[in-house]
């Protein structure tokens, strides 16, 4: 029987999941799904519904009324917010301390498991985000583990800022990362954490250039392990 073939991508803030895996999936032909950006989705809906984030209660009245979707554009996923764009607006600074906030929430996240495990059911997948190989996906065929120091992170992570034209303080960078760190990996559900059967892969020391190296090696090798 066919089926198809999954790997998962989880990791703290900042490691450059999303663009690892983005480049990943070009590379060896499967569908890049980025589930941050789901979780971003919601939070930019609460924020500019000037929903209280940690209002728990009226995170989750406001599910019903959203429509998001992952789809496939040029450019890798865009995403949309009820029908709009939103791939830009949810990279906002601002939005992610409400996506934090608001992945805590079993609601907010029952909402989106959903789609995201039926996206894995259709097609060759390469998903990205906390708990892809612990909870979405765990009979992934590839599951990596990406983290970096968060001096390193929160470096990178300042650069991409300022390059967006963002304008942001190095040192609140780094504090907001090791913010959602903790908020990520303390969280009662789904908590953040490394699959026992994930390889690790620390890129602190490495340039981009080299982790990529290092993912596409271990993905090479995986592959050849299951097809
Ligand atoms: O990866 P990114 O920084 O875009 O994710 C935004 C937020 O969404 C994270 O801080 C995390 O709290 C949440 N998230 C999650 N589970 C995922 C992906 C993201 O809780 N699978």
């Amino acid at each position: 029987m066919s089926r198809f073939i999954s790997i998962a991508i989880d990791g703290p803030s900042g490691a450059g999941k999303s663009t690892m895996a983005h480049r990943l999936g070009k590379e060896f032909g499967f569908l890049h799904v980025d589930t941050g950006a789901m979780y971003r989705a919601v939070g930019l809906a609460a924020m500019r519904a000037g929903v209280d984030k940690s209002d728990k209660a009226a995170v989750e009245a406001m599910l019903p009324s959203l429509d998001v979707r992952a789809e496939l554009s040029e450019n890798g996923q865009a995403t949309y917010l009820n029908g709009e764009d939103v791939s830009l607006a949810i990279r906002e600074n601002a939005v992610s301390a409400y996506a934090s906030a608001v992945s805590a929430y079993p609601a907010v996240r029952a909402f989106l498991l959903e789609l995201q495990r039926e996206t894995a059911a259709t097609q060759n997948v390469i998903m990205d985000g906390r708990d892809i190989a612990t909870v979405v996906l765990p009979n992934a065929d590839i599951k990596i583990y990406l983290t970096a120091s968060v001096e390193s992170r929160a470096a990178r992570r300042y650069e991409e800022l300022t390059q967006r034209g963002q304008s942001v303080d190095a040192e609140t960078v780094k504090k907001e990362i090791e913010a959602r760190d903790l908020a990520d990996s303390t969280r009662e559900i789904a908590p953040l954490k490394r699959h026992p059967e994930a390889e690790l892969a620390d890129t602190s020391w490495l340039s981009f250039e080299e982790g990529y190296a290092l993912l596409k090696k271990i993905v090479s090798e995986g592959l050849s392990r299951v097809l």
